[in-house]
């Protein structure tokens, strides 16, 4: 048996390379991921086994070019696809994010910035490593920026630092938050560059730091409310060498792309995309008496619960539509109205995934969130996606509000 698409190909005219993979997606997660999801969440321990899994059915390089060996999917294809998985295991979406993200960014959405012809052969050259690395080997690849501190909301320097000498950069600093620590192959570090000038984010330096490099550590316990197989451990780099091989884009460039690709933040969406989606068949599968492992008892005959399935289903469809817009205008240097619009887009997923899971403990009832069943762990889950930065709900609707209000460089006095 296999789910309805979240985003009906017909309907919403998707291409034949995204309602494939889509559906190879969802065909994947409803036989593999949804069955092994309770052991991640419940252990709070990563899911290597999906993710061998993935590396032999090329999920690993859905952004790296079919001329790469990879399955070519562009921005809007990956955010679908991604949306697909988070219906049947939100750790692994999650994790999965970080990982494809150092393809994506450095990827398609690098390739549409504007730089010399020098700088995009070297960078071709150099992503060909990488991108050998995860069709190859299987390598995986993580996205610790976080350090506790205002650089990952944009608002300072990294305070992880790099340093270019002789032997190759030179790193130290902290990463917090690092989803699939001590399990990725690659930690794809958002550092400084101090060589030659004071501490600037325009010298951010963007860098796969093998994981076995001599001085990496992972440190700290993990045992968090939600997003538990995630296992997002603390990164400490003290004295690491790291060959400028791996350099994941050439110096000064990750900046820019910051500065004009602000959509490349919205990908920690199409997880949540996927429980909003999630939480509502269950509740319809639920009320029908339908849900497997449950009793056939109907409870949907109450006006209560078809009220409460009529507002599930209006915020599930408001999401969809505008998270489907933005995913399908997302562009290099976007205007003030579509960038305005990311923000509403990510600030209604994530605070819409935890509504909709309310919604339907709610209605579902006690039964719904015993630990046997799902919801509950969608529940938790749910809850985590409006904390991550640098697209917090909070620093959405604090960019909204100014950005409605003020035209840029306009001041009060
Ligand atoms: C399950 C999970 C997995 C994660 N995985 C990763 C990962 O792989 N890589 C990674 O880099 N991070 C990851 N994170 C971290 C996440 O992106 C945030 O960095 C983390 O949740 C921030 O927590 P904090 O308490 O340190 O935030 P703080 O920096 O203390 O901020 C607290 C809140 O204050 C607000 N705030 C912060 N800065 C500003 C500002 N300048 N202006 C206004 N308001 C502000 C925000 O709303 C924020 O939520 C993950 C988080 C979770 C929950």
């Amino acid at each position: 048996m296999t789910d309805k698409p979240l985003f009906d190909p017909k309907a919403y005219r998707l291409t034949e390379l995204e309602a494939d993979l889509c559906s190879r997606v969802r065909i994947f997660g409803r036989s593999t991921l949804a069955p092994r999801a309770e052991k991640w969440d419940r252990e709070a321990v990563f899911p290597a086994e999906n993710y061998k899994d993935m590396a032999g059915n090329g999920l690993l390089g859905v952004c790296i070019p079919k001329a790469s060996g990879g399955l070519g999917a562009d921005y809007r294809a990956y955010c679908l696809a991604a949306a697909e998985m988070g219906r049947y295991c939100g750790a692994t979406a999650l994790t999965w994010n970080m990982h494809v993200s150092s393809t994506l960014w450095t990827g398609s959405l690098f390739d549409a910035l504007d730089v010399s012809d020098d700088v995009r052969k070297d960078h071709e050259e150099r992503r060909k490593i990488h991108h050998k690395r995860i069709i190859e080997d299987g390598a995986v690849y993580s996205q610790p920026f976080s350090e506790g501190g205002a650089a990952a909301a944009g608002a300072a320097p990294w305070s992880t630092q790099a340093q270019r000498t002789d032997k190759g950069w030179v790193i130290n600093g902290k990463k917090i938050f690092a989803s699939l620590s001590g399990h990725a192959d690659y930690y794809g570090v958002l550092c400084t560059d101090i060589t030659t000038d004071e501490p600037s984010r325009r010298n951010s330096l963007y860098l796969a730091v093998p994981a076995n490099a001599e001085g990496v550590s992972v440190v700290g316990d993990w045992d968090p409310l939600g997003m538990r197989g995630t296992v997002s451990r603390t990164l400490l780099f003290d004295n690491v060498v790291v060959d400028p091989v791996n350099e994941l884009m050439p110096q000064g460039l990750y900046y820019h792309m910051a500065m004009g690709w602000p959509h490349m933040f919205l990908t920690l969406a199409p997880t949540y995309m996927g429980i909003c989606q999630a939480a509502y068949d269950f509740t319809v599968s639920y009320l029908r008496g339908e849900y497997p492992g449950t009793p056939p008892v109907k409870r949907r005959m109450y006006p209560t619960k078809q009220i409460a399935v009529s507002e599930m289903l209006i915020k599930l469809e408001q999401t969809k539509a505008l998270w489907f817009q933005v995913i399908s205008e997302a562009c290099f240097k976007p205007n003030k109205e579509q960038l305005l619009r990311a923000y509403a887009a990510q600030y209604t997923v994530m605070e819409n995934a935890n509504d909709i899971c309310r919604l339907a403990v709610r209605t579902c009832g006690g039964q719904s969130m015993l630990k046997s069943l799902p919801l509950e762990r969608m529940y938790r889950d749910s809850r985590c996606g409006a904390l991550m930065l640098p697209w917090t709900a909070e620093l959405c609707m604090d960019r909204i509000g100014r950005g409605a209000l003020y035209e840029s460089g306009e001041r009060d006095d």
